[in-house]
């Protein structure tokens, strides 16, 4: 069995290592011993978390560079959307959904190609 849980004492605040979203109490560990990549509470981060594990560095990185340009043309739509390119003059309305495009387009992006690169599990 390879996942793990955080002791009830163990309060540090941790991401995803999936999807980089705040992470819970679940993780997954390679091998007794090993370190732990801890996971948010999305099911599909669970059932992606050994093949993101066991991922080399490089194609990791990979992953995450086009979920940041995918990401970054979310936000750029959006603001094509209301008109508007010069970030100091969104409201702050705006300037929150702007960076909700950025944060959650991010990792639904890296959900995504993940699962299209890492099926069948
Ligand atoms: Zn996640």
């Amino acid at each position: 069995m390879n996942a793990v849980s955080r002791i009830k004492g163990d309060r540090e605040p941790v991401i995803c290592g999936v999807c980089r979203r705040r992470a819970i109490g679940l993780g997954w560990a390679g091998r007794q011993g090993h370190p732990v990549m801890w996971l948010c509470d999305s099911p599909v981060c669970g059932t992606l978390a050994r093949s993101v594990y066991e991922m080399p560095k490089v194609a990791l990185d990979r992953f995450e560079q086009a979920a940041r340009d995918e990401a970054g043309d979310m936000a750029g739509a959006y603001l094509e959307s209301i008109g508007k390119t010069d970030l100091a003059r969104l409201t702050e309305e705006e300037w929150k959904t702007f960076l909700h495009q950025v944060l959650v387009g991010f990792e639904a992006s890296l959900r995504r190609r993940f699962l299209e690169n890492a099926a069948p599990f």
